[in-house]
């Protein structure tokens, strides 16, 4: 039976960092990735992805892209740069490996893991399988609607998708871009809108990155209240650039409310367009206030921009929303949901998941001594899902790892008590 220390499930940038701290500690450790490094990157993200952040800022603290700092790597930059760093660190990373199924042993300290190439025993086990793991498509549409459906992780091209026109239902990070590119190759678009929130790209002189950095909002602890499905639209596309919803509208997409349901081939949606987009602003403008504070209390020397504060009026597709759309007779042939992903821990076979299947952890700890979990959305900050978060969360696991297993040590090195008479 094979046998390491600490399995790492995953070899995206979570197991790569999970590694790169291990290894500092002295860890005996293996990552097992089922496909290839940063998988997700490379055959997950439609073909024209660039990250949301600058190369700058998306990146491990140890290692720069080879594009510019202020540039936006493309999908395929960024997975070589994984492929890059994990050979940089001597990661020992085993590709084209499943873990089917991890259990704990009993009588005995440590787990199983069950994997395509066979079984593993180890004393600890980090799940570091994605933030965003399985696509959800909300139950609305029939599967077998005559028009083609499918979620946004699926889509790579304009040309992938049947001619006519597409809806595009959500309006985050990947909605956005995708609807943007759908219009720009011909085609109608119609974005169905939910919450958002809208940061701007660049303001005074700096990216929303920096200033999410300085004031601190990387590091809020959990979403605010009543802001948890509130999804964020940003977009490294074309050098990076502020969504502006009004913008597309007037440029030919029609702007719809969320999508609630479909009946008889009409697809029915909120009346919640406008308060959305306002809701959007409301956030967009709160980001320039603060920026604006933080520059007055820091003596800044950043120019002002006070046009970043003109919102244009709302379109005529926002003052009369569509509340119906008849796909057929509006020649909608694909429904693109960008709808966001479930996590999926089918293959972790123990106590430490609530009752819709979410990890019970605390930074990534989870109640079942031994078992760990890293790069999951919120982990322990708003960065933790995101590249140059995930590295620091995996510091916090290594060293929680590292604690544990001195524990054991002491354990193993003193010498056994006697039986009390
Ligand atoms: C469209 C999109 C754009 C994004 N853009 C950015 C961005 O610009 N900047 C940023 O910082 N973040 C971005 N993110 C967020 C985040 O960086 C990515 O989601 C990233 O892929 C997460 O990395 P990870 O290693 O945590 O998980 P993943 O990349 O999902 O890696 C998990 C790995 O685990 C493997 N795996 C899963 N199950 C098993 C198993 N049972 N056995 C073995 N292996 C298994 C998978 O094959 C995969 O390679 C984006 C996310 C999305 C969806």
């Amino acid at each position: 039976m094979e046998q390491t220390h600490t399995l790492v499930i995953g070899g995206g940038q979570a197991g790569i960092a999970m590694s790169e701290h291990l290894g500092a500690q002295g860890i005996p450790h293996l990552v097992l990735e089922r496909a290839r490094i940063a998988e997700r990157w490379r055959s997950e993200r439609w073909d024209s992805l660039v990250a949301n952040g600058p190369a700058w800022h998306d990146r491990f603290p140890n290692m720069e892209f080879s594009c510019g700092g202020e540039d936006f790597a493309d999908k395929d930059a960024v997975a070589d740069y994984f492929v890059d760093y994990a050979a940089r660190i001597g990661a020992p990373i085993r590709c084209g490996v499943e873990v089917t199924r991890v259990t704990q042993l009993s009588g005995r300290a440590g787990f199983r893991a069950e994997t395509s190439a066979g079984a593993i025993e180890a004393q600890a086990i980090v799940a570091a399988t994605g933030p965003f793991q399985r696509p959800v498509i909300p139950p609305i549409v029939p599967a077998d609607a005559p028009v083609m459906q499918l979620h946004s992780n699926a889509y790579r091209n304009p040309a992938q998708l049947p001619e006519g026109a597409v809806l595009v239902v959500g309006a985050g990070s990947s909605g956005v871009q995708i609807a943007e590119e759908l219009m720009r190759a011909g085609r109608q678009v119609y974005l169905s809108v939910g919450p958002h929130d809208r940061p701007p790209r660049r303001y005074r002189g700096r990216d929303f990155v920096w200033w999410l950095g300085v004031l601190g909002m990387w590091n809020a602890e959990t979403p605010g209240p009543g802001t948890e499905h509130v999804t964020i639209a940003v977009s490294g596309a074309d050098g990076g650039k502020t969504v502006e919803f009004r913008a597309l509208a007037n440029r030919g997409m029609t702007l719809v409310g969320m999508t609630e349901g479909c009946q008889d081939g009409v697809m029915h949606f909120a009346p919640d367009l406008a308060g959305n987009l306002r809701k959007g602003d409301e956030n967009y403008l709160s980001v320039l206030d603060e920026a604006d504070a933080y520059i007055t209390e820091n003596g800044l020397d950043l120019p002002p921009e006070p046009q970043a504060r003109m919102i244009p009026p709302d379109p005529a597709c926002v003052t009369d929303p569509l509340r119906t759309l008849d796909l057929a007779q509006a020649g909608v042939s694909t429904i693109l949901w960008a709808t966001g992903y479930a996590l999926d821990y089918g293959w972790l076979d123990v106590d430490s998941f609530d009752d819709r299947g979410r990890p019970i952890h605390q930074r990534g700890v989870s109640k079942v001594p031994g078992v760990y979990f890293v790069g999951l959305p919120w982990q322990s900050r708003r960065g933790s899902s995101f590249i140059w978060g995930v590295w620091h969360d995996a510091k916090f696991i290594a060293d929680q790892i590292a604690i544990r297993r001195g524990y054991m040590a002491y354990h193993d090195a003193v010498p056994p008590i006697a039986e009390s008479a």
